[in-house]
């Protein structure tokens, strides 16, 4: 009996581990409690031992058996929890690698992309990622456990999304923002301020994309040239007229965005276009991790000193007003950016400068500034 209990015991300690190990990675951001919790059993006891019971379903007080299947009904109710709750945040590092953000590292999930289908001539409009993000985020659940994985501040971020059709501004979406163009002649340079019914969204160049690693390179360092902290919304399916009671199922995931903008007098689509003056990052968080994006904190601070702090909900337009106004000129598509506006304190930026951006529940990117 006593060695049939000692064997017992042997037997569960390297499974316990291997699959602390695997929630640990199959649940990003949350480890074993949250993924106890998320399943939707309570933890009635501290002990970690007692959680993973729970997890497989074993009565409390009671012992599991450990068994192969008992682990495989553990790993399936942990898959069929990610089928349904998929949340993710997705980074494109170093040379275009596809890495799952956990923590403070990155699982290397490029593997993952093996269900993107062969590129024809003419390419379907949207980034392909995005285009086809549920098969991606499936196959990330698949392979993430084994991943090999580096340290987050090793890594170099690129743009989550690759290959936007668009990247649509919102003009002057803050009501304090358009008050300090109101006064400050450097923002406006003259022109009439047309309120954003008025004056409608605007395009950035695709080519102005760039992630935070690579950083921002003024092109004319003698103009002023400021940043703009904003929430990045990345559109998940072809959206065209979509009623914003609608709008938020359109949506992939959010971002943290940067509009760099030379203040002057040509029009915004020209001095928000330069190369490297639309950045985003520092990762994509799948919109399902985000219930109201109209209530996100959002700050740019520039060599440690806080420039711009609000908050979305000041947002004139909101994120779901935005879908429905920007969708009622254009198709949106896959992967497509919009960029939300900026709140008030914007100002300039030099070469040397490096700016810290965040966005509540998205995360941080930090953004070098260099001459081009
Ligand atoms: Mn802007």
């Amino acid at each position: 009996m006593k060695t049939a209990r000692v064997s017992v015991v042997r037997r569960m300690i390297p499974v316990l581990r291997t699959i602390r190990a695997w929630i640990a990675t199959a649940v990003p951001n949350r480890g074993l409690p949250g993924a106890v919790a998320v399943m939707g059993i309570p933890a009635e006891r501290d002990s970690e031992r007692a959680e993973v019971y729970h997890g497989a379903g074993v009565p409390l007080g009671q012992r599991p058996k450990v068994s192969k299947n008992w682990c495989n009904s553990l790993r399936l109710r942990l898959q069929e929890h990610l089928e349904r709750n998929p949340t993710m945040r997705l980074c494109r590092y170093n040379n275009d690698r596809l890495g799952l953000v956990d923590g403070d590292q990155i699982a290397d999930v490029t593997a993952a992309l093996n269900v993107l289908p062969e590129q024809i001539w003419p390419l379907t409009p949207g980034d392909p990622l995005i285009l086809h993000l549920d098969a991606v985020r499936a196959n990330v659940s698949e392979i993430v456990v084994g991943a090999d994985r580096i340290a987050l501040a090793d890594a170099s971020l690129l743009s989550p999304v690759a290959n936007p059709t668009k990247i649509i501004g919102a003009p002057v979406n803050y009501q304090l923002h358009i008050d300090e163009a109101l006064e400050d002649g450097g923002i406006s340079s003259g022109k009439k301020i047309l309120k954003i019914e008025e004056a409608g969204p605007f395009l950035k160049a695709c080519s102005a994309l760039v992630g935070p690693s690579e950083g921002v390179a003024l092109r004319f360092p003698n103009r002023r040239t400021d940043h703009e902290v904003e929430l990045g919304v990345v559109i998940g399916k072809t959206a065209d007229r979509v009623p914003r009671e609608d709008a938020l199922q359109y949506i992939a995931g959010y971002a943290v965005a940067l509009d760099m903008t030379v203040r002057g007098t040509e029009d915004r689509s020209v001095r928000k276009s330069i190369d490297s003056y639309a950045v985003l990052g520092p990762w994509l968080v799948t919109a399902d991790e985000i219930n109201n994006p109209n209530n996100l904190d959002l700050e740019i601070s520039v060599n440690g000193e806080i420039r711009q702090k609000s908050n979305t909900r000041h947002l004139i337009y909101d994120v779901e007003h935005l879908i429905e106004f920007c969708s009622s000129f254009y198709t949106l598509h896959p992967g497509d950016i919009i960029m939300t506006g900026t709140p008030e304190g914007v100002a300039p930026v030099r070469d040397g400068d490096a700016m810290a951006c965040t966005v509540e529940k998205v995360g941080t990117m930090t953004v070098p500034v260099r001459l081009a």
